[in-house]
Order: C-alpha cells, then structure tokens, then sequence
C-alpha cells in the first residue's frame, strides 16, 4: 500500500541509502530530483539507488500489519505480547538476558533512543549495532591519533583542490557515484586488490594481496623516512610519538614490503613522492583497509604516514574516513554502540555518566556498563550466559553479518526475536514478532554524513495505514513497561541535544530550524550562536595537550592464510546498484535489472587452472560455509584473490568473525576459501 503523494511543493529530504546522503526533492508522482544546495551533490548527481528510492515507498512487499508468529495482528497484541514476554525473561534471566541490536542507517533520533531504550527501559548493556561492522576501525584509530573521530573532519568540497588523494580500500565510483565529482581535480592513488571502477579512475593503482595494507603503510612511511620526505617541522610542532614510530619502522624495508604485497617497491615510491610532494593532499581509507583483524592498527598506519607527510590539521590536506552508511558517522555518536553515551562519550567515563544520567533522570550507577561488541552479542545469542531475546532494528544480520550460517543458527537459539522493518528481510522472516515501521521519506529525523555534517532528513510522504514509527514502536513498549519516551523527532532531538552537551558530538547548539536554514551544520556546536565546526582540527586535535599521537603499530598476516586446501582468498565488497544486505535495493525492478544476481569474481588464469569459464555456477567453500555463484572472468583481479559483492544471501556465510581487538571488527576483507564449478 503506497504512502500518500506529497502535494505543493516538492520536499527538500535526503536519499535513503550512503553515508554521502545526497540531498534530494520528493515532488508529486514521488519524482525525485537532486538538490543543488547540499555540497556533496550540489553538482546535481544522484546515483541509480538515489534516483529510483521513490519506489521504496510504493513497493508492493511492504509491511502494514504487525506479525505475531506470522500472523497478522493488532498493534496492540503485538506491543503487549513483546513487552509481556520480555518482562518475563527479564524476570528469569536477568536484564542483560535482553539485547538490543541498531544500525547505521536509522536517524540520530533513533539511534539516541535506542540507547536510552535499552539502559534506562531494559536495564541492558547488551547493545550494539551493525555499525560496528563498518567503520569501528577508523573511529578508534582516529580516536588513537586526534582524541576525536569524526570520519572525514573537512568538508567533502576541499578534496577537489587537493593535488593528490590516496584512497586506501574504496570504490566510491560504485558505491557513492557522486563523490567522485569531488575527486576530478587531484591526481588519485587507490589501494585496493582489485581494479574497481574507482581504481581505474586513478592516476596510481597499487592492488596488494588481501590482508596486506598494514604492510603497504608501513613501506610506504619507511621510505618517506629513507627519503627524507617527513615534515620534520609539523612533526615536531604538531605531533608526538614519531621517534618510537620511526625506530619501529626500521624492519618494513621496501623489498621486504613488495615481498608481502606484491606492489613493486618503484610504485610504493612513485605514491609516497606524490604525496609528499604535493602542495595539498588526503589520505583516504576505506572499509577494504578497514575491515581486517588487524584494521585498527591499518588505520593507523595510514594515519601515521599522514602525520609523517604533515597533513592533518591542515587547511586543505588532512586524513579521513569515507563511512559507509547512511547514518554511519550519526549512529556511532549517540549511545547504540555497547561502550558508548551520547555525546560519544565513554561509558565507563564517570563524568560522561553523571552528565547523560542527568539528562535521562537517572541515578548514574543505573546506567549499566559497556555490553558485547556486535558480532560477540550475536555468537552469544541463545548460550548460557548470552541474550535469550533480540529486538533489531534496522539491520539485516543474516545477510550481513560474517559467519553469517552460524549467526542465524544462533538467532535461532533465542527464545524471542522482535524485528522492526518495512519489507519482509531474510532476518525478519526468523522472528517471532515483526512491527512494520516508516521508512526514510514517510519520517522526519536528522543523518550525520560522512563529512560530519548533521542534516535534517524531512518527511514527504504520509506512511501507508497501519505503520508506526521505530519512536512510537518504543514509545509503545516502554510504557507497557513502565516508562515514558517521546514519539515525536524534534522532541527527541532536543533531548539529544541536552545529552550530548559537553561531549565530543556536542549538537547543542543545532535545531532543526538552522539545518535547513544552513543546508547542514558541522559538529560540535556547543551553542546556539555557534557556527558549527567543518574542519575541527585546523588550531589543535582533541587530545589533552591539542597534539596528534602517532601510534606504532606492525604488520601480522590475515587471521586466515590459503593453504592447500583453501588456496584462494576471498574478498567482498559492494556493486553499484545495491546497497548493504540489499533488504532494500533487491526490491528495485531497475536495480535487479541492472545487477540481478550474485557472482564470483576470478582472474582468467585462475579460471582456466580450475576449469571454469564465464557464466559457470561455482562454488566458494570456506572454513565455515559454502556459496554458489556464477562466475565472472575478469583480469581486473589478482591471480590469487576472487571477489564476491555482499547484497546477497551467501558471501557472508564465507566470511571469517576473527575479530579486531581494539575495535571488534570482523575480518570480512580477507579470508581462505577453495572454488569450483559445481557440477
Ligand atoms: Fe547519493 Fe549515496 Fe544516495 Fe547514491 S546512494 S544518491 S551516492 S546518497
């Protein structure tokens, strides 16, 4: 049942999907147009998921009745079976027996309330959000190096008077088309093992062995040393730690370096040359440098050979992340993560506690402490000491978590799942209850972009009959068990505001009055008068003496190598049609269209070794599951590497939960898997 045609004037909103949040108009026929007063698509650029989101809203899968056993029901029964039930494990189990699990893509507002929700109704540590999976490694790195994460902390707009970027591990060529306008004018360096749409673009393309980016950053800081090429002055004025960084360097020697990476020491030398000989310059990474193991200390390798070349903190050169998810950088800010207040603040930061208990009247000691990361909640699900029920909301674990077999065996385990989703995911297909919610154009709320900047995403349409809002889904439990939450955004917003007062993501000072009067304010804005803050670090960064730390760090292998029986790796990543699980874009007709079905992509001589040719099904056995797909043959990747995109049900199930110690992010850039063409 489709929501209702916006009448009059088109409304200024935001696209549903990437963390570059497009800014878009919705006008009658829910035809979308592209904003030109938002810089991260003032160009008039919308990618193929931007322009066909109107059909979300009209898609004949949506859900309008709440499901109880799959059956439909009364909102009420389904509320009051929920809270009924949860009171009752609760009762039995304790309240860490009751997870809580957000996403990346759901608004500020909902990320804030989730977090409340959790602590203050439930009385749970246990939350986390899929988030976790996406850029957890570039926020502690950038926590590690400037006190302070806030993915990219320039405007997008300064990249294109850069000389020289170097992205490290992202296509943004396919996954958000219209950043690439920003990257016209600087000659680009890319990293990654295959040769992406984004990589062809480049003026350099260094395509290591999966699993080796530590490496790579760590050759390519060596030789910035060896060949004098550190900014010995903005070092010493602006930094600290280099001399423990430059001793622990002395055995990432070039040659040894090519050995590892397979990237011959002559272009290793040729980007570090660029880099440091550019008037301006970025370095950029990516969830491909990311999501490692060991991504924490990748990021901040590469941060560390920013640092080295002077460049942070810098107007017109700097380090960034390019985050993934629509809310990406918002979702981490606000309390969904397990060890994390509003503000992003530290939990178990006594101040931080005192201040948001304030905020949430509550005694601080009240406020449980830090939960389980995202993938260890998962794994614990339905085990003795683990959560005996779930409530989801806006994420597609069994699509996108690693191990993705063993995660949905265990969301099986629990005694209650409760999802809150628009369509029917494969997730929400395993729950007990579903609450069909509002979806992006039918809700208003704020997103945070990658750039920080905090944007108002407007309701255009009304939502179809019988859909609530995730708000009012938590309003409604929390007053069946004993509380009150407010249902309405702009009132959560204010609240949020007061809970982030003094933090790091400090909104005080941003109303939804002054986003779109201003197309978007940066944090922190700590006041009402305050102009907000595009590039925070450019006096000091946010460590206690206003220095960046350089943070020394060494290469180890992948959690998993290729060995004889596993003798290929497999990495994953995203195809432009789609996005993330793909719950919404599969139910595009233009995006299935143009992006049908999965597939495994393979070097020709890899193919021929195996006897497979394009168009074959073959099957990608790894240590913890298995996938088919057809094969694509293309030289664009390495002879020891294949590809597979993660929107569908499979490459998941391949992929390996070794965890990173510092951030907890799962190891989905690299793991062993056997191929054969299945017969
Ligand atoms: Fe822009 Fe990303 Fe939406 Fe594409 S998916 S239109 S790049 S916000």
């Amino acid at each position: 049942m489709p929501g209702s045609d916006p009448v009059g004037a088109p409304v200024k909103t935001h696209c549903p999907y990437c963390a570059l949040q497009c800014g878009m108009e919705i006008g009658p026929g829910l035809a979308i147009q592209p904003r030109t007063d938002i810089p991260a698509n003032a160009s008039g650029a919308l990618c193929q998921k931007g322009w066909t989101a109107g059909e979300l809203l009209t898609n004949g899968e949506r859900l309008t009745t709440p499901l109880l056993h799959g059956e439909p029901v009364e909102w009420d029964v389904a509320l009051d079976y929920v809270a009924y039930r949860l009171s009752a494990i609760r009762a039995e189990h304790g309240p860490d027996a009751v997870a809580v699990f957000g996403g990346g893509g759901l608004t500020n507002e909902k990320a804030y309330h989730l977090g409340k929700f959790a602590r203050v109704v439930l009385g749970t540590s246990q939350i986390d959000y899929n988030g976790r999976f996406c850029m957890s490694s570039a926020a502690a790195a950038s926590s590690k190096a400037f006190g302070m994460d806030r993915g990219m902390p320039f405007p997008i707009t300064d990249l294109a008077d850069a000389d020289v970027v170097l992205l490290a591990g992202g296509n943004v060529a396919e996954t958000m088309p219209p950043f690439v306008r920003h990257l016209s004018g600087p000659r680009m360096i890319v990293i990654d093992p295959r040769r992406t749409q984004t990589a062809k673009l480049a003026w350099l393309h260094l395509q290591p062995t999966p699993g080796t980016d530590l490496a790579l950053a760590l050759g390519l800081l060596h030789l910035a040393i060896a060949d004098d090429l550190v900014d010995e002055a903005y070092v010493a004025a602006r930094t600290t730690g280099f001399d423990e960084v430059r001793t622990s360097l002395a055995g990432w020697w070039p040659e040894r370096v090519e050995r590892i990476t397979g990237v011959p020491v002559y272009r290793m030398r040729q980007a570090v040359r660029a880099l440091a000989s550019a008037g301006n310059a970025y370095i950029l990474t990516g969830r491909g440098a990311e999501q490692h193991a060991k991504g924490t200390d990748t990021v901040s390798a590469f941060i560390n050979l920013a640092l080295a070349l002077g460049l942070p903190g810098n107007y017109g050169s700097g380090y960034g992340c390019v985050t993934g998810q629509g809310n990406g950088q918002g979702g981490r800010e606000h309390g969904q993560k397990a060890d994390q207040l509003p503000g992003y603040r530290k939990i178990d930061d006594p101040a931080a506690r005192e201040h948001v208990a304030g905020v949430w009247g509550v005694r601080p000691e009240d406020i449980p402490g830090p939960g389980r990361s995202a993938y260890e909640l998962l794994d614990a699900l339905g085990t003795p000491d683990g959560p005996r029920a779930m409530l989801l909301f806006g994420s597609n674990p069994v699509i996108s978590a690693p191990a993705a077999e063993h995660v949905a065996e265990r969301i099986g385990a629990l005694d209650l799942l409760v999802t809150c989703d628009f369509v029917m995911s494969e997730t929400a297909v395993l729950a007990d209850v579903v609450f069909p919610v509002t979806q992006w154009a039918e809700e208003s709320g704020t997103m945070t972009n990658l750039e920080g900047r905090v944007l108002l995403r407007r309701q255009a349409v009304a939502p179809p009959e019988g859909v609530r809002s995730d708000l009012e889904v938590l309003a409604g439990l929390a007053e069946r068990l004993g509380h009150t939450l407010a249902t309405e955004p702009a009132e959560v917003f204010d609240e949020l505001r007061r809970a982030s007062a003094g933090g790091l993501a400090d909104y005080s000072g941003i109303t939804y009055e002054r986003i779109a009067a201003e197309a978007g304010v940066f944090w922190p804005c700590p006041e009402p008068g305050h102009p907000g803050t595009p590039r925070p670090f450019l006096d000091s960064f946010a460590t206690p003496d206003g220095l960046a730390r350089f943070v020394p760090v060494q290469h180890r292998p992948p959690a998993e190598e290729i060995d004889d029986d596993y003798p290929v790796y497999l990495t994953t990543g995203r195809v432009l049609a789609h996005y993330q699980s793909g719950a919404q874009t599969r139910r595009i007709a233009a995006l299935v269209k143009a992006a049908p079905e999965p597939f495994v992509e393979l070097h020709p001589d890899l193919a021929e070794q195996l006897g497979i040719t394009a168009g074959d099904v073959v099957r990608v056995t790894s240590r913890r599951g298995e996938a088919k797909a057809v094969a694509r043959i293309s030289d664009a990747i390495r002879r020891d590497t294949v590809f597979m995109p993660f929107h569908w049900e499979g490459a998941n199930r391949l992929t390996n939960p070794a965890l990173d110690p510092t951030s907890k992010m799962p190891e989905f850039k690299v793991c062993a898997v056997r191929v054969e063409r299945d017969s």
